[in-house]
């Protein structure tokens, strides 16, 4: 394994499956062809179904991977985060049945360890699908190693020279890291090590809330560990609108995290088995006393060690490799994709940046990143997504826009369900009902959504997602009801006085 390897731990049966599908210890690199039609660097999701596709359509296909095929989405972020948030649900489901009627008589405990075994069985499960063998069974030349240029058309990977006519960088992020004095001596967790915990740490300090650590803190609570959410901005998920953030920061507070927001941690010390952040804040300044920090201040781009001045790839270290609206370097030969080339760090948005490379740089596609529409959900307990503008942007932008905001409280589902702190809020155009922005807090906001994505992809109106048919009683019944709002409004008192004469003159 390369020298700044990642680690799976436990080194248990399911770890060594997963490591043996991603990183095979016997793996022996292939003879490189004389030239690639692409070659691909970083075997994350845009890796992989670049890779993938590329073959599939007949392509000779290079990918370099340095750590684990899979990437971060199968080895360190989704996958693993979202098992652990189902079994947090479990958690939080039990702790609160009986506002539902149902007593458990012996109390609740989370079994961490059997918890934290049932992740890494369902991530071995996955793995066979992203694994170096079923990319070679898929006519892929699969290189383990670490993948550099050494001319504008050529790569090098374990000593081997890779021509190609076209590449792919899909190397990833990985952890931002906060220059706080003393956090290097006294230690700290990212999302490349929370997931090999086995044990429950008593006290944990979550250092930023973002969607990372907003979901991690609100799971390590339910698990029983005594969790302070610690952010520099006024609010959390700061992306987010004031009054969606709002509703997520209420119910981490209802499972117990403490949250400090506007808080300047000034150093971190190691005492014992203790860390101690001496942290400022509206409250003064305090110490917080825990037992381990996780990390989760934003991601950069993996561009160190890939030697892009060779092949005259332009980047910075904030934003990663600098591509046009076709996903192209500066290198007309070079595309990037995925987190690497990315303000917007997503799963599936790596997998749309891939479907495009496969389009323009194998064929003569002119697919615009410009014109996706590019959902996202944040998967606390309740989700929040939101896809398009938010009505700040949109008001930068000079678009004037008419919000038509559902609280849930009014929906029967959402009663029914006890998930009433919510909203479905859509803003459309002034002037007419084509949607360009939405944001949804609710339980399944990140199911919900795709109604509303589908919709702007689409150029399909609020007025008719207001005749759609809704299953009752569905969560998902407050879009078609937020369109019925924007309905209203059409009644203009010109229109109702219309309509009196009509049934006057029709009785
Ligand atoms: C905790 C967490 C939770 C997340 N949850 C979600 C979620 O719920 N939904 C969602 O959409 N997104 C989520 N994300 C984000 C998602 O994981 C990333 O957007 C996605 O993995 C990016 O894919 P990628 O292919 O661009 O990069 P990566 O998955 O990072 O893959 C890049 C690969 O390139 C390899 N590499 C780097 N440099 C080299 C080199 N020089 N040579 C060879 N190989 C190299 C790396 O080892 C890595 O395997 C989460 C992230 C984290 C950290």
């Amino acid at each position: 394994m390369a020298s700044h390897a990642l680690k799976h731990e436990p080194l248990d049966t399911y770890n060594l499956r997963l490591i043996e599908n991603l990183h095979p210890s016997g793996w022996v690199n292939p003879e490189p062809a004389r030239r690639y039609n692409l070659v691909v660097i970083g075997a994350g999701t845009a890796g992989l179904v670049t890779a993938a596709g590329a073959a599939i359509l007949g392509a000779k296909v290079a990918l370099v991977e340095r750590d684990f095929m899979g990437g971060d989405c199968l080895n360190f972020g989704c996958v693993p985060s979202k098992a652990l948030i189902r079994s947090a649900r479990a958690a939080a489901e039990v702790r609160d049945a009986s506002r539902f009627g149902v007593e458990v008589p012996q109390g609740m405990r989370v079994n961490f360890p059997a918890v934290m075994e049932r992740m890494r069985k369902l991530r071995a499960d996955l793995s066979p699908i992203d694994s170096a063998e079923r990319f070679r069974g898929l006519g892929v030349d699969v290189f383990i190693g670490e993948g550099r240029f050494i001319a504008p058309d050529c790569v090098e990977v374990d000593g081997k020279k890779l021509r190609f006519k076209r590449a792919a960088i899909a190397t990833g992020a990985r952890a931002a890291v906060l220059p706080i004095p003393g956090i290097v001596e006294a230690g700290y967790l990212t999302n490349e090590t929370v997931f090999s915990l086995t044990e429950l740490p008593r006290r944990i300090a979550v250092i930023g809330a973002g969607p990372i650590g907003c979901e991690l803190a609100q799971v390590f609570q339910r698990f029983g560990a005594a969790v302070t959410l610690l952010e520099v901005a006024p609010q959390i998920l700061i992306r987010e609108d004031r009054d969606a953030a709002e509703r997520i920061e209420r119910a981490l507070v209802r499972d117990g995290v403490e949250l400090v927001t506007e808080c300047k941690i000034t150093g971190v010390e190691r005492r014992g088995t203790e860390r101690v952040i001496a942290a400022d804040s509206a409250g003064g300044r305090a110490e917080i006393v825990v037992d381990e920090i996780l990390i989760g201040v934003g991601r950069v781009p993996a561009v160190e060690g890939l030697n892009l001045e060779a092949a005259m790839i332009e980047y910075d270290k904030q934003n990663g490799i600098k591509v046009d609206d076709y996903l192209r370097t500066t290198n007309p030969l070079v595309y990037a994709a995925g987190d690497v080339a990315s303000a917007y760090k997503f799963t599936h948005l790596s997998d749309a940046h891939a479907r495009m490379i496969l389009r323009n740089a194998l064929f003569f596609g002119r697919q615009r990143v410009s014109r996706l529409t590019i959902p996202w959900c944040t998967y606390t307990d309740p989700e929040i997504a939101h896809v398009g503008l938010y009505a700040a942007e949109a008001a930068q932008r000079g678009i004037e826009v008419d919000t038509y905001t559902q609280e849930l409280a009014e929906v029967d589902r959402a009663v029914l369900d006890g998930e009433t702190d919510g909203f479905v809020k859509v803003h459309v155009r002034r002037g007419s009902d084509q949607i360009v922005g939405a944001t949804i807090v609710a339980s399944h906001a990140g199911e919900m959504i795709s109604e509303l994505t589908t919709a702007i992809a689409a150029g399909v109106g609020l007025g008719k997602l207001g005749d759609v048919i809704h299953p009752y009683p569905t969560q998902a019944d407050a879009i078609r009801r937020a369109a019925g709002l924007y309905s209203r409004t059409r009644l203009t008192p010109f229109v109702a006085r219309m309509m009196k004469r009509w049934f006057s003159l029709t009785r």
